[in-house]
């Protein structure tokens, strides 16, 4: 098995682009004290004009937000800016992986800009491509390879979405985890397995919950391991093959938590993502994607008592647009993606005003293979028959 090294970067030090972790920023950032900050973003977007299209993740800080064209999640978000071919610029206030989706998906002409190149994920860290060609094979050596069928989540780097298109897989999200792993076991008759990348709990919740399998049809791949960690008959018994990844802020929440809450506020509902822990998503009255979360609490009635299980940024911004609810976030302490944190407002005011120069900065290309293989599981995604119930 080839050994995987991540290089060490420390923040603001050297460039990473093969992974998440590019963190070099280049350029003189404008101070965070600067008290104009808001008056030169509005100026440099109203200099662009339609040619530039400023998207925002849920997970955005208020100050980005204020200046994003749309909001959503990363699928809806890649979806949007393909909707606009007329912007020359597309600015992404969201992660590395997202910004690589949006320009898979928009025209070659457009160009995708990540104001902040150390604006990574974690978990789409946790998958590299060497690791999972290194997994096949051991599938291969182990005699499974021809039954598996690659599954992964929105949230993961280009190359494994183009590894899943190159071996008869698809991507998916959390609001359509369920049809992707219906249509994945479809693949290679009743022998099939899914092997499902990167985030470990959106696919244990997603087999167990939404598909019925046992917990026990689900084993965990370790790519740190010889062969996995898993022996010979775990591998061949397993229905899903679950990569062992999981999202640093959702894996925070816990059953403690949401017992205590359960004491403390009558009533209260508790309401998660899937990339939750299995334990926590089974303790939920409700769970879902973000774009999910956001219409339960809008459709909410005056005075209902919500325990919130996502990032803390989008928690926020629900609990001050419905005052009328008691909105609380489902975690002891204060957790932000600190990745996605990695945009704020000077990012985005120094991204805006070079583009308005005209000067291109942190432009996200993927190259052209990769981009037509990645391109095939995601369309393999849209293709997918119904939509699940979360939507
Ligand atoms: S919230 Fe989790 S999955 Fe989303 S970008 Fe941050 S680390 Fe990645």
């Amino acid at each position: 098995m080839t050994t995987v090294e991540l290089p060490l970067l420390p923040l603001g030090l050297g460039t990473d682009r093969s992974s998440e972790r590019g963190v070099e920023c280049p350029g003189d950032l404008p101070a965070a004290s600067d008290p104009d900050l808001v008056s030169r973003a509005r100026r440099a977007k109203e200099k662009l004009g339609d040619r530039v299209f400023v998207l925002g993740h849920h997970y955005q800080r208020d100050e980005v937000i204020e200046f994003a064209d749309v909001t959503g999640d990363s699928f809806k978000l890649a979806r949007d800016a393909a909707a606009r071919p007329e912007a020359e610029y597309i600015v992404f206030c969201g992660v590395h992986f997202m910004a690589e989706s949006a320009d898979i998906l928009s025209s070659p002409e457009q160009k995708v800009v990540l104001p902040d190149l150390a604006a990574g994920c974690s978990m789409a860290d946790m998958a590299r491509l060497a690791q999972v060609e290194d997994t096949w094979d051991a599938f291969t050596d182990a005699g499974v390879a021809d039954v598996v069928v690659p599954v992964t989540y929105m949230n993961s780097s280009a190359d494994i979405k183009a590894f899943c298109g190159k071996h008869d897989g698809a991507v998916c999200t959390s609001s359509n985890a369920q049809v992707a792993l219906e249509w994945a076991f479809d693949q290679k008759g009743p022998g099939t397995k899914v092997l499902f990348l990167p985030d470990q709990h959106l696919g244990r919740n997603t087999a167990v919950l939404e598909l019925g399998l046992a917990l026990e049809d689900c084993v965990v791949w370790n790519p740190l391991l010889a062969g996995g960690g898993l022996r010979a008959e775990e591998l061949r018994d397993a229905k899903v093959i679950l990569w062992k990844g999981h999202c640093s802020v959702h894996g925070r929440f816990s059953v403690e938590v949401v017992d205590k809450l359960r004491e403390t506020i009558p009533g209260i509902k508790i309401l998660v993502h899937p990339e939750c822990r299995h334990e926590v998503v089974t303790k939920a009255d409700l769970v879902g994607s973000t774009e999910f979360i956001i219409k339960t609490v809008e459709a909410a009635p005056a005075g209902t008592s919500w325990a919130i299980g996502t990032e803390l940024n989008l928690v926020k911004r629900l609990a001050d647009a419905h005052p009328d609810q008691n909105i609380v976030f489902l975690d002891r302490t204060v957790c932000y993606c600190s990745t996605m944190n990695r945009i704020d407002l000077p990012h985005l005011v120094w991204t805006l005003e070079s583009l308005a120069e005209g000067q291109l900065v942190n432009v996200i290309e993927v190259d052209p293979e990769t981009e037509r293989w990645a391109k095939l599981a995601l369309q393999r995604m849209l293709d997918l028959p119904g939509k699940s119930h979360r939507d």
